[in-house]
């Protein structure tokens, strides 16, 4: 065992303690109305090394909406059904824009830049619909983070999902959007219901990083030994995390923590440090751009004092 790994459980807990007792905790995301009624003093961490060992501290076990995080799983599953077929749909590059951003869609002749901003996970859930019923395929993301999780209790807050679906006029807008380019084949009510609904799955801390080891190490979770994805697949979306993964806070996160991550409104960041953990963390409360306020100091906290930054210790 490193020198981190031991320290590792001081580490994690500490950073939850500090957390939880400080007093700047951004603003909870209220153009989701249910999501408006989430505790902005809750935290929570968990790191799970390579060998399979969970470090947790605060609300790890307490269940969040997961969000934009369920793109990162959305868009592997994707890959899976038409492969590199996708990027005829949505492209790869950082947005620099909001996430519900509609300019960028008009210039780019209804293209998303890529598959992690609002329009790019519509595009995406919409090949999943394909030649399937809207509750068939939602059954298959669910079951997907399941699997992954190895935890059958994980499943939807029907709440979030119809507290978005009536006030979701903007993303009906980019599904509208982009159905009139034909870059959405199914019906646009279809598509943006499946979308609603897979944002709205409810996961732990726990749950999430372990749902996220195969990103950690080379598309393979490293203690069943099951492949989920290729190493190269992998490494993509692991690129396209670090790039896209928080909006137009992207570079900013890059530049702090040096970890692929992917956030989401309801206060999660999901990230991995490539070969040693996946780590999941949440704190309601959010920055500027959308993606959670002390979510990224606490990993920013985490990459200093482990070394784990991509970009070097
Ligand atoms: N369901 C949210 C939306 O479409 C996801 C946004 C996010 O988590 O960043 O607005």
């Amino acid at each position: 065992m490193s020198r981190v790994d031991n320290n590792l459980s001081s580490i994690v807990e500490e950073i939850a303690d500090e957390m939880k007792s400080r007093p700047d905790r951004g603003d909870v995301a209220t153009y989701i109305p249910e999501l408006a009624n989430v505790d902005p003093d809750c935290f929570g961490l968990t790191v799970i090394d390579a060998h399979g060992e969970v470090f947790s501290g605060g609300d790890s076990d307490m269940a969040f909406s997961i969000q934009s995080i369920s793109k990162v799983f959305t868009l592997t599953l994707a890959l899976g059904i038409v492969g590199d077929r996708l990027w005829r749909r949505v492209g790869r590059e950082p947005s620099g824009n909001p996430f519900n951003s509609i300019v960028q869609l008009e210039m780019e002749r209804g293209v998303p830049r890529n598959p992690f901003i609002n329009a790019g996970a519509i595009a995406v859930t919409d090949v999943l619909v394909s030649g399937h019923q809207p509750r068939e395929a939602l059954g298959q993301i669910v079951r997907f983070m399941q699997f992954l999780a190895d935890d059958a209790s994980i499943g939807i807050d029907h709440a979030v999902a119809a507290s978005e679906k009536r006030t979701g006029f903007r993303n009906t807008a980019l599904a509208n959007y982009m159905k009139s380019f034909d870059v959405i084949e199914n019906l646009v009510d279809f598509t943006l219901g499946v979308y609603f609904h897979h944002c709205a799955i409810a996961m732990t801390c726990r749950q999430l990083a372990m749902a996220g080891r195969y990103l950690a190490h080379s598309g393979r979770n490293p203690t069943t030994g099951l492949s989920v994805v290729s190493p190269e697949r992998a490494r993509r979306i692991n690129a396209l995390m670090l790039t896209c993964g928080h909006y137009d806070g992207s570079g900013e996160f890059a530049y702090r923590v040096g970890l692929p991550g992917k956030s989401g409104v309801g206060g999660g960041i999901f990230a991995i440090a490539p070969g040693k953990a996946s780590i999941a963390v949440w704190s309601p409360g959010l920055d500027k751009s959308g993606n959670s306020h002390l979510g990224r100091i606490a990993l920013e906290k985490l990459t200093k004092r482990t070394g784990w930054s991509i970009f070097g210790a």
